[in-house]
């Protein structure tokens, strides 16, 4: 798709951040360019509407840019994985290991039902250990995650589908 380059020339790569060694893929560039974040965005919901997901699940921080658009337009839930001790209510909790250590996701319990179709979002998969935290709580919860989808994949940190998610089709639309 030609608009792929066109969001891929707008993230900003930052070298040295949050810590020597990192390069850090910068999307807050993607965002002040509307028709760009709107490109991204369309993508999304091209490849998403119509395939019966009712709910948009946005990984914490990022996710929660990308992931409330995209429900909107294809008319899902949203729910929010927070990182720990965010949520007021109820919580399941997933721990995962991280590049920088080990981290939490927790979602409310009764965010999603069993059996409802639902779509993972986050600006980014490195390792996959993030989506892997995120998919096993909806399917502790009973749903079906259909896919995971993420603007930037690390190719120096590609990740398989049959290698780590066990079946999960992984970042299709990843630029
Ligand atoms: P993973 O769990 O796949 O190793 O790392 C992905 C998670 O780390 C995502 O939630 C993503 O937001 C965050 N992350 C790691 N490195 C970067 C980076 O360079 N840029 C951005 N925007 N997020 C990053």
């Amino acid at each position: 798709d030609p608009r792929t380059q066109g969001i891929a020339s707008t993230i900003r790569v930052v070298p040295n951040f949050p810590k020597p060694g990192i390069m850090f893929q910068d999307i807050t560039t993607l965002l002040v360019n509307p028709k760009v974040f709107k490109d991204t965005i369309d993508l999304f919901v091209e490849r998403y509407t119509g395939k019966g997901i009712s709910a948009v699940a946005g990984v914490e921080a990022r996710g929660f840019i990308f992931g409330p658009p995209i429900a909107l337009a294809i008319g899902a839930k949203f729910i929010p994985l927070r990182k720990p001790n965010k949520l007021p209510g109820e919580v399941m909790s997933e721990e995962y290991v991280l590049e920088y250590g080990a981290d939490c996701l927790q979602m409310h319990v009764g965010a999603v039902q069993p059996g409802e179709r639902a779509l993972v979002v986050d600006d980014l998969v490195a390792t996959g250990g993030t989506l892997c935290a995120a998919i096993a709580l909806l399917e502790r919860a009973g749903a079906e995650v259909v896919e995971c989808a993420c603007v930037i994949e690390l190719p120096e940190l590609k990740v398989s589908s049959s290698d780590l998610l066990d079946g999960c089709m992984l970042i299709p639309n990843s630029i």
